[in-house]
């Protein structure tokens, strides 16, 4: 197989441009070129006033490889390209009676169980909130009628955090292995759409998502393997420094020397939990914010030019950051073109925001985090827990501003940079459900974070005309964007650095940042662990 890099087409070509691009490129004859699959497509909007192209990455499956390779050597855009196949690592024994415990039904144990079931290993999911259809219900009751459920919400249940989001499958995690490629093709498998194997920022959107997530818990089961909703670990059970087993919330208990933690960043009380147990964790950097809010049109004006609008492109994404004067570093999180902004307190009398989308993106607002990093020795220096404890006061201050019913406070971007409370909207409507309720958010951050952000959205403003407007809306707050915690790891074994068998995984556990890289996180825990169980069944 060859890798073409750098083939470009213009935006409007014909599907059967890209073969005719390949047969010219490599000049060779219809009949020498067996098949081609595109690897990745991406495009350039530096030249949004004269024309944006397509760029893609072929694979092509010729009949005299050796002799095209010849020709191009000193060419890097023509090579032999990469094995991206994804190969399973080892295969269970028929007669396994030990099962690995994933706790957890997030990107992160969503991955490790498919895997593990997928080489025999049968494992149990434990997943303290409740499966799909179900958790969807709980959610939308606190957008439509300020009603959380506890175990039920944005952050807990099947699918994790990821579920209710823009479904961006895009991360910057170093990936030789290609398991970023095993992730996307299981998700096609169970229903996303065939696009998101090539193009450079794919995304699901969240009801696509809600389907693909139930079709491959179906596939965990039908190998074996089994998914426990409503089932929250609430102890770990620990011997000599090796796990034994977990204790539910509700006292049953289940023996295992296998357990992947894939608890994402928001259980706070497993978080505790562990700690008490002694399980090693220390505090980690993490951004708090606002999420600000534009209308989709003036991005899609900004970043595309003339090309706003055009189908191929769809809604357009931005990033942005500034080094602010006080030395914080102020940077866009997780950008939704097109969608909404949710709430995703999955605690009583707290208020967080975050964003999501559909497939489509087609709502009027383009929203993102605007964060400011925070860190552990200079921001909560009081030990492995002060991060979360940092969340929880600004979060349930939060609460309050919004008038104590999980309304959010906002205020407008021009009446935040002069320090002034907003009392009426512009022309920009916050699409924050269950509403917003408009004051001043200074004291809703620490002073450094607004001095920071108050200096960052004029700065913004000149590299995206407009980001600055008036009437922008800026909802609060922003604390959720990652793990405020670290649960420490072998970087070969992946497992806990004083507690055998623990496998810390995924976004909770400090080591991975999105949907992508916690599916991704997943896959490498579970081959870990898969090795270690063969390797105790030989006695090695
Ligand atoms: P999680 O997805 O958080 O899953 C952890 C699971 O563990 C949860 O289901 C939880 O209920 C369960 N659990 C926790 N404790 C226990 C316990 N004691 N017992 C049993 N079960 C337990 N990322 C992107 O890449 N793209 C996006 O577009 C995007 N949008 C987002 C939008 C929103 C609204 C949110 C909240 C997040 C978004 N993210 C996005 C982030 C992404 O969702 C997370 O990075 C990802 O889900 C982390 O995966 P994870 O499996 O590590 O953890």
């Amino acid at each position: 197989m060859i890798r073409i890099t750098e083939l470009a087409l213009p935006l409007d070509h014909p599907e059967d441009a890209i073969k005719s691009a390949i047969l010219k490129r490599l000049n060779i004859k219809e009949s020498d070129l067996n098949d081609f699959t595109v690897f990745k497509r991406s495009y350039d909007a530096r030249k949004k006033n004269t024309e944006i192209k397509f760029v893609y990455i072929i694979h092509a499956d010729l009949k005299n490889e050796a002799e095209v390779l010849a020709r191009f050597e000193d060419d890097h855009n023509v090579k032999v390209a990469p094995d991206t196949d994804y190969h399973p690592v080892a295969q269970a024994p028929e007669d396994l009676t030990e099962r690995p415990i994933i706790i957890g039904f997030g990107p992160c144990g969503l991955f490790a169980a498919l895997i593990l079931a997928q080489m025999g290993f049968k494992p149990i999911v434990l997943e303290r909130g409740k499966e799909v259809r179900a958790r969807t219900k709980d959610t939308w009751a606190l957008w439509r009628k300020h009603q959380l459920t506890t175990e039920s919400n944005v952050q807990y249940g099947e699918g994790g955090a990821g579920l209710f989001s823009d479904g961006k499958l895009y991360s910057q995690i170093k990936d030789k292995k290609f398991y970023g490629r095993k992730v996307m093709s299981e998700f096609v498998r169970a229903g996303a759409p065939e696009e998101i194997m090539y193009v450079s920022k794919p995304h699901i959107g969240t009801f696509r998502l809600t389907g693909v997530v139930s079709r491959m818990r179906e596939e965990i089961k039908a190998l074996g393997g089994e998914v426990r909703f409503e089932s929250k670990v609430s102890e770990l059970d620990i011997e000599d420094g090796q796990i034994t087993g977990v204790t539910l919330a509700n006292g049953d208990t289940l023996k295992s020397r296998y357990v992947v933690l894939a608890l994402g960043h928001s259980s706070r009380d497993t978080f505790r939990m562990l700690h008490r147990k002694g399980v090693y964790l220390e505090a980690k950097p993490f951004a708090i914010g606002f999420r600000i809010e534009h209308p989709q049109s003036l991005i899609d004006h900004v970043r595309l030019g003339k090309y706003a609008g055009h189908p191929e492109l769809g809604a357009a994404d931005y990033k942005v950051i500034h080094h602010a004067k006080n030395g914080r570093a102020v940077y866009s999180f997780c950008m939704c073109p097109g969608g909404t902004v949710v709430a995703a307190t999955s605690e009583e009398g707290r208020v967080v925001t975050n964003g999501m989308s559909q497939y489509s993106r087609n709502e009027r607002n383009a929203n993102s985090g605007i964060v400011v990093g925070i860190y552990p020795n200079k921001d909560y220096p009081e030990g492995p827990l002060a991060g979360i404890e940092l969340q929880e006061r600004l979060e349930s201050n939060a609460f309050l501003m919004g008038g104590e019913d999980y309304t959010a406070p906002g205020q407008l971007v021009g009446d935040f940079i002069k320090g002034v409370p907003s009392t009426e909207l512009g022309e920009v409507i916050p699409s924050y459900k269950p509403g917003i309720k408009l004051t001043d958010l200074a004291p809703s951050l620490p002073n450094y974070a607004i001095e920071a952000i108050r200096e960052a959205l004029p700065a913004f403003g000149k590299k995206i005309k407009g980001f600055d407007q008036d009437d922008a809306i800026l909802t609060g707050i922003e604390t959720r964007t990652s793990s405020p915690v670290c649960i420490k790891r072998d970087d070969n074994k992946f497992e806990s650095i004083n507690t055998k068998g623990l496998y810390p995984a995924g976004e909770g556990a400090g080591y991975a940042g999105g949907i992508l890289s916690a599916g991704v996180d997943g896959i490498k825990v579970a081959e870990a662990l898969a090795k270690q169980m063969m390797a105790d069944l030989k006695g090695e």
